[in-house]
């Protein structure tokens, strides 16, 4: 007889956790994974999947505007955001399925429910006790809001997938990766959308060329952009909402997206009784083998707040599980992982931005070109010298 129900025990079925589940199955380990919400976690559901759905859709706008320049004749163009939804719900249940039923077919079990970690090797769903030798937490993340009066007020990047109609107006604070994604996607489906973020320039971290290029090109494009602002509240009047910032002014919208961050999900499922230690971030502690301080519990992905993209999850899970129950094949090399950030323009990057080239080899030489896109309207082509 087994000691235990399952040889590992994955709690999330996001990104991470549904590949090191399925990988481990594919080896001949017993492995059940417990999910709450959706199978797919972020990316499927509310992050990278829908996303550039919506993206896609908003870059109909301006090549509509352009079609009558190569030849098109069109109807007056309408959009309809149910319409848009509706059709993104599909697709998002039709990765339901096929991500349910690969896992099926490597023989996961899936359990839907809500799990708590009893014990080193016990986890409760529902209610329901399992052992298992090991427990995988890919959990993810949240959006993180800060404490402002008014929070009740805002959405988050959560709510933007279902948002019942579009606004007129929508104020977007921060100026991470979601912030300059959502404002293209609402610019080019017609709201009038301004950034608000604390800091002087959008994408911190990110190369200062392409920081500077995105800015440029987002306001050529009209979306306002607010740099060094400190919202102080915000106010629900009776069909829209100021923002008060901390110098007196305000500004009236009708949505206002908070997209600040997010918050590594460690708590609240039994992890803190057992001392599961976590950074000042609330990040699950891990050391190269994905291993936490309780040596039969691993974290992998977003809750572990290294590098949060989905392949870097996608390749944890991999490494794990390998070096668990494989042939400890390679680990995942955090240097130098690729970057793509859907904004209008989209930008990708590898590597170490200038500034960090600069610091680490003090002689360098920096090439830099820019290149004209051919497709620019004729308008705008004709008057070029
Ligand atoms: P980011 O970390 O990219 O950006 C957060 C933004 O919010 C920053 O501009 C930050 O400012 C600002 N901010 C943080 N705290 C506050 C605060 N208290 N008040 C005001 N502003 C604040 O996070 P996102 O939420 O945009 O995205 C979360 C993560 O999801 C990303 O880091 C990325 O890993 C992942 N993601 C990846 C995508 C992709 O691969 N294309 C797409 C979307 C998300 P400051 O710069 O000053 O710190």
């Amino acid at each position: 007889m087994p000691q235990y129900d399952y040889d590992l025990f994955v709690i999330g079925a996001g990104s991470g956790g549904v590949r090191a589940a399925n990988w481990a199955s594919s080896l001949g380990v017993m492995v059940a994974i417990a999910e709450r919400r959706e199978i797919g976690g972020t990316c499927v559901n509310v992050g990278c999947v829908p996303k550039k759905l919506f993206v896609y859709a908003s870059r109909f706008q301006d090549e509509f505007a352009a079609a009558a320049e190569f030849g098109w004749t069109l109807e007056k163009p309408t959009f309809n955001w149910a319409s848009l939804i509706a059709n993104k719900n599909q697709e998002i249940e039709r990765l339901h399925a096929a991500y349910t039923n690969r896992l099926q077919k490597s023989g996961v079990s899936i359990i839907k429910g809500d799990a708590n970690v009893i014990d080193a090797h016990t986890i409760s769903v529902d209610g329901v006790s399992y052992s298992a030798e090991r427990i995988l937490i890919a959990t993810g993340g949240w959006p993180f809001v800060p404490d402002i009066p008014g929070k009740q007020h805002i959405v988050t990047s959560n709510q933007m997938f279902f948002l019942e109609q579009l606004p007129k107006r929508i104020v977007i604070v921060g100026g991470g990766y979601i912030a300059v994604e959502f404002a293209g996607i609402l610019h080019g489906l017609g709201v009038e959308t301004t950034i608000c973020h604390r800091g002087h320039k959008l994408l911190s971290g990110f190369d200062e060329d392409v920081r500077d290029f995105l800015a440029e090109e987002m306001a050529k494009n009209g979306i306002k952009l607010l740099f060094n602002t400190d919202i102080e509240a915000i106010e629900k009047l009776d069909d829209a909402f100021d923002i008060k910032f901390s110098d007196g002014s305000k500004i009236s919208t009708d949505l206002v997206l908070y997209a600040t961050g997010r918050t590594p999900h460690s708590t609240g499922f039994g992890l803190e009784k057992l001392g599961v230690e976590v950074d000042n971030e609330q990040a699950i502690k891990v050391n190269s083998n994905y291993q936490t301080n309780i040596p039969s519990i691993y974290a992998l992905g977003d809750v572990t707040n290294r590098i949060n993209l989905t392949p870097v999850a996608i390749a944890e899970g991999m490494a794990l599980v390998d070096k668990l129950y494989g042939n400890h094949l390679k680990p995942v090399d955090y240097d130098n992982i690729p970057t793509a950030v859907f904004s209008q323009p989209s930008i990708g990057t590898v590597g170490l931005t200038e500034t960090q080239a600069c610091e680490k080899y003090p002689d360098i030489d920096i090439y830099k070109t820019s290149f004209t896109p051919l497709k620019i309207p004729f308008p705008v082509r004709l008057k070029k010298p």
